[in-house]
């Protein structure tokens, strides 16, 4: 069956309302679209909790702090209605900027200290933007389950302590990394990568990896650990790496001593697109 595709806030609250009346649960994707197997993942999980799955596709212009990168974001929204039929999703949610942002946002949400490093340090008010949207996706959905990739991990955290902090009343989902065999995390962005930075593209991977093993061999020292995986990078210099960093993995601050789990998570550019993925490690007992 065909998903049902809708624009308007006003026809999906109606729908929703009914799904709800009818004591039907609903699980939330939000998603840019130019979906992939990691969306997939998310919607998967969906399906098997939610009697009604509502994936929401939606370039959200103010989380974007270069304007070329909002332009030259992927929409391929008839590939992506098809990929949702395919998975079962009951509802697309596609609005339009103006059916989302009808005004100027002047209310937002600012999750401080989750987002003070790694992204949120290079990519002002990215989080704000992030925050704010999913607030008025949760207020337009108000759904019972809402599905995250641990792949964008600091978004997670922020929207964990948005949710906690506002007491919404939605359980956030942790969906694992979807990756290519190679161990490149799936992302919409990947399609900018030409033939040679796609195939440099895993070795960021490979550098947590090195620092994950590091962390499990015993090694404790923060700096160390970075600068034995970072220097994993070094025969790439193609790949500029913008961050690397060991956090806490709820309040997402920087460890100087490895005593229990972390998050090591890393961006870098490949020529035009910037890449970003993480790990866990640490004791995980
Ligand atoms: P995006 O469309 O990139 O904003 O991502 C929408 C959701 O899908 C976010 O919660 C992402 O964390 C999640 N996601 C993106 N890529 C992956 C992946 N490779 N594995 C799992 N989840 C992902």
């Amino acid at each position: 069956m065909s998903a049902q595709s809708i624009q308007s806030i006003l026809e999906l609250r109606h729908t929703l309302a009914d799904v709800r009346r009818a004591g039907r649960s609903i699980g939330l994707a939000p998603t840019m679209g130019a979906l992939h197997s990691g969306h997939g993942r998310l919607i998967e999980l969906a399906r098997q909790h939610s009697d009604c799955v509502v994936v929401s596709i939606f370039v959200n212009p103010i989380q974007f702090n270069q304007r070329q990168d909002y332009d030259r974001y992927p929409r391929p929204l008839a590939e992506d209605l098809e990929f949702c039929s395919a998975r079962g999703v009951d509802i697309v949610f596609a609005p339009s900027i103006e059916e989302m942002y009808p005004s100027p946002q002047l209310a937002f949400v600012d999750v401080t200290r989750v987002t003070e490093h790694l992204c949120g340090k290079f990519r002002p008010g990215h989080f704000r933007g992030v925050t704010t949207v999913v607030l008025k996706l949760f207020n337009i959905v108000q759904p019972d389950r809402a599905y995250f990739g641990e792949k964008d991990a600091q978004q997670l955290a922020a929207i964990r302590r948005m949710t906690v902090d506002f007491d919404l009343p939605v359980e956030i989902v942790e969906v694992p990394t979807v990756r290519e065999d190679d161990g490149l995390a799936l992302s919409s962005r990947n399609r900018h990568l030409s033939p040679l930075e796609r195939q440099i593209a895993p070795a960021l991977y490979r550098a947590l990896q090195e620092a994950a093993r590091l962390i499990a061999s015993g090694l404790t020292d923060a700096q160390q650990v970075k600068a034995k995986a970072v220097a994993t990078l070094h025969p790439f210099p193609q790949l500029q790496v913008e961050y690397f960093e060991i956090v806490n993995p709820v309040d997402m601050q920087p460890v100087e001593r490895i005593d229990g789990p972390v998050r090591v998570a890393a961006a870098a550019w490949l020529g035009t697109t910037r890449l970003i993925d993480n790990i866990l490690a640490g004791a995980f007992t």
